[in-house]
């Protein structure tokens, strides 16, 4: 309700009032408003395809095609998206100083379209908006794919410099994580005042880990989400509730 929102701002705003190096670390749950559907709620993506892991993806053509196919399916929520209120909110504090960084688990480049440096964001399952080479790395857009996935009637395209797989520069299940990426975000962690959880289950591991390396480094560790976590008996503050409305309200605090 109303209320319930106001009271949950106003602990949350007595917590960003304080801040002077907070680390944010965000899930689908922030872009669930911008039409990006989430994970692992009702009608989520999860529940309509399982995702294809990355030896499924080496293995053979076929599935690689179908990855792709899934992928511009998404395209009409996921290139129109535009950062709603929790993006616009962490672009604000990180231009004040008050965030030191934001650790994202999601693929939208949402947080980059609100404004946030690249130096203040860790990717740490890499960016669905452009494609790379496995095994050289040449990084393709996505129209490019597309031409050649038309052109060849549905035939997943290869590298153009080293015939390689192209698969979208996200991280897949069963794919390492990107090293530098995890050193990064396991330096925030375990130097941050604040450490705010904002719209992710934590269940997807080794990325649920850096709350609990906040935490035991110190950090107050806030979770925000709609639904009760895997972590919430560790948070010091939990409020389950709407990200945009929460951030809405404690912003014009
Ligand atoms: P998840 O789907 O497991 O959890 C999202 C959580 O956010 C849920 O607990 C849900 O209750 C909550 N939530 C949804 N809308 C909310 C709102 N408006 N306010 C507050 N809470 C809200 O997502 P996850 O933990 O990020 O893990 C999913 C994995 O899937 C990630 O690894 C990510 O890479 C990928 N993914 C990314 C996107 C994206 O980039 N937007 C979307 C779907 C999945
Ligand atoms: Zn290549």
């Amino acid at each position: 309700s109303g209320d319930d929102i106001k009271a949950a701002a106003a602990e949350l705003a007595a917590v960003l009032a304080d801040m002077r190096a907070g680390v944010a670390f965000t899930g689908a749950g922030i872009s669930t408003e911008c039409g990006i559907p989430d994970f692992r709620s009702p009608g989520g993506l999860w529940s309509r395809n399982r995702p294809i892991d990355y030896q499924d993806f080496l293995a053979s053509r076929e599935m690689r095609a179908e990855a792709w196919r899934r992928r511009f399916a998404l395209e009409p929520a996921l290139g129109g998206a535009k950062p709603g209120r929790g993006h616009r909110a962490l672009s604000t504090l990180a231009g004040e100083g008050r965030l030191r960084g934001i650790i994202t688990q999601n693929i939208d480049g949402l947080h980059q379209a609100s404004g946030v440096a690249e130096g203040q964001l860790v990717e740490l399952h890499g960016n669905s908006t452009y494609a790379t080479c496995l095994d050289c790395g040449t990084r393709y857009e996505l129209d490019w794919v597309r031409a050649r996935f038309e052109a060849g009637q549905g035939r997943a395209p290869d590298c153009a410099a080293c015939a390689g797989p192209v698969k979208s520069a996200t991280i897949s299940f069963g794919q390492p994580m990107p090293a530098a990426a995890m050193a990064r975000a396991a330096a925030l962690s375990g130097a941050c005042d604040v450490f705010l959880v904002l719209g992710s289950s934590l269940v997807v591991w080794p990325a649920a880990g850096f709350p609990v390396q906040a935490k035991r480094a110190g950090a107050t560790l806030v979770i925000l989400n709609r639904e009760p976590t895997e972590l919430d008996d560790l948070a010091d503050l939990v409020i389950h509730a709407d990200i945009g409305d929460v951030f809405e309200a404690a912003m014009a605090r």
